[in-house]
């Protein structure tokens, strides 16, 4: 059965960017009802946890593991945020190992990863849940109405008011509209949602805004790193070397190694039934085609642990793999934007009632979780002041 549901606000995407701001939304609008609506099974995106049915009791965070922050400028409502998630024990210091792996015979400087700059937060609980805990501190009297495995294919705007259609045919109303992902804004909507117009141009007509055409035109230039993840789910017996009881411990292989084995990071993940998770990231584009072209995804995953134990024979810390650790293969069709970022003053359109949100805006903290929160935090300010106080009491 269809369904027809109606708003005071919409946020498409449920990662962290949309918690953020659904979160700090609530805070300033004590009455207003919002939906979020999310394609996955839960929420946060790009830094989410895999809750595997087969492998029960094991949370795995398969995109950022983690999170940096730079905030080099001193941005005052940055860093009062992650005081704020800092005294309510969301997240704390992450005083994990870092491991550079570099290649005995090639001198060469440490790289200087866009992932380990600045402070490094750990989420007190999986990253999924931090998402969550966000949305939780401010949604008194259940206000937000969460839609998971709803994916928005068609957006409408007439007489001031959005008109969003999911791919079974919901349909959601609502006077403002904020969109955390850029999908339906950029061009590999088309081919993705298998459609002929980008649904935010079909919308709103070229020069209707002159904010939204620059909006489009800046997403047209940009582009993304397609990511491949291995969830390495090990068996009973492994355990490290070495003694070490911290949460998690990462190893990051300097370029040579990386052209080498193909990884870019391996994060072990120590699990509450106190197995140890391993994930391992890789952005090596032959890789990927090859892992995409592979008839027998067997072999390719004996290739993972042949590179694995090749990679850590020796050793001090890592044991090898054997064949019957269990591995699942993640593929993240649009992981990190890259190229043009887009500038931060075309975040709201007034005209329009709609804001934008995420990690694609411009700044340092682009492609990374630091720019997902800053540009919520800013759009809700622009909110604020920008939506003729329709929505504040
Ligand atoms: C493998 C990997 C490792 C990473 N490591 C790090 C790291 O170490 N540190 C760091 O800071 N950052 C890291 N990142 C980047 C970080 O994950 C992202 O910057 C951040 O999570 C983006 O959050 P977001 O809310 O802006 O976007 P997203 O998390 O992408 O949220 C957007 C959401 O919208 C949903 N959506 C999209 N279109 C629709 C639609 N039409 N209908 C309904 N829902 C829709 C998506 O499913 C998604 O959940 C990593 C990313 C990946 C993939």
């Amino acid at each position: 059965m269809k369904i027809n549901f109606s708003y005071d606000l919409l946020i498409i995407g449920g990662g962290i960017s949309a918690s953020v701001f659904a979160s700090k939304h609530l805070q300033n609008n004590i009455k207003k009802k919002i939906a979020l609506i999310e394609v996955g099974r839960g929420l946060g995106g790009r830094s989410s946890t895999r809750i595997s049915k087969r492998f029960k009791g094991w949370k795995l965070n398969h995109g950022a593991p983690n999170f940096n922050i730079c905030n080099s400028k001193g941005n005052l409502l940055l860093k009062n945020y992650i005081d704020e998630l800092l005294e309510n024990k969301f997240i704390k210091v992450d005083d994990s190992e870092l491991i550079f792996l570099c290649d005995e015979n090639k001198l060469e400087s440490v790289k200087k990863s866009e992932f380990i700059s600045g402070n490094s937060y750990l989420s007190s609980f999986s990253m999924s849940e931090l998402s969550q805990k966000i949305i939780d501190l401010n949604n008194f009297n259940g206000r937000v109405d969460l839609f998971f495995e709803t994916l928005i294919v068609d957006l409408k705007f007439n007489n001031n008011e959005w008109t969003l259609t999911s791919m079974n045919g919901d349909i959601f109303k609502s006077k403002y509209l904020i969109c955390s992902t850029n999908l339906l804004s950029h061009k590999r909507s088309l081919k993705i949602l298998n459609i002929d117009k980008i649904p935010l141009r079909k919308a709103i007509p070229i020069n209707e805004d002159k904010k939204i055409d620059l909006l489009l035109n800046f997403l047209d230039k940009q582009l993304f790193i397609p990511r491949l993840t291995f969830l390495i789910y090990t068996n009973e017996n492994y355990s490290y070397k070495d003694f070490y009881s911290r949460k998690y411990r990462y190893f990051y292989l300097k370029k040579s190694l990386e052209n080498k084995y193909k990884f870019e990071r391996i994060i072990f993940q120590l699990q509450e039934n106190n197995k140890l998770g391993i994930v391992v990231h890789t952005k090596n584009i032959d890789f990927i085609n090859s892992y995409v072209n592979s008839k027998n995804e067997d072999l390719f995953k004996q290739k993972i642990f042949k590179n694995f134990n090749t990679l850590f024979e020796g050793n001090p810390s890592v044991n090898k793999l054997n064949a019957n650790e269990e591995i699942s293969i993640m593929k993240w069709r649009a992981s990190q934007p890259t190229g043009c970022a887009v500038p931060l003053s075309l975040q709201f359109s007034r005209k329009y009632q709609i804001g934008f949100c995420g990690d694609w805006f411009e700044g340092e903290g682009f492609g990374r979780i630091e720019g997902s929160i800053l540009s919520a935090l800013l759009l809700e300010e622009k909110f604020k002041t920008q939506s003729n106080n329709f929505l504040s009491i």
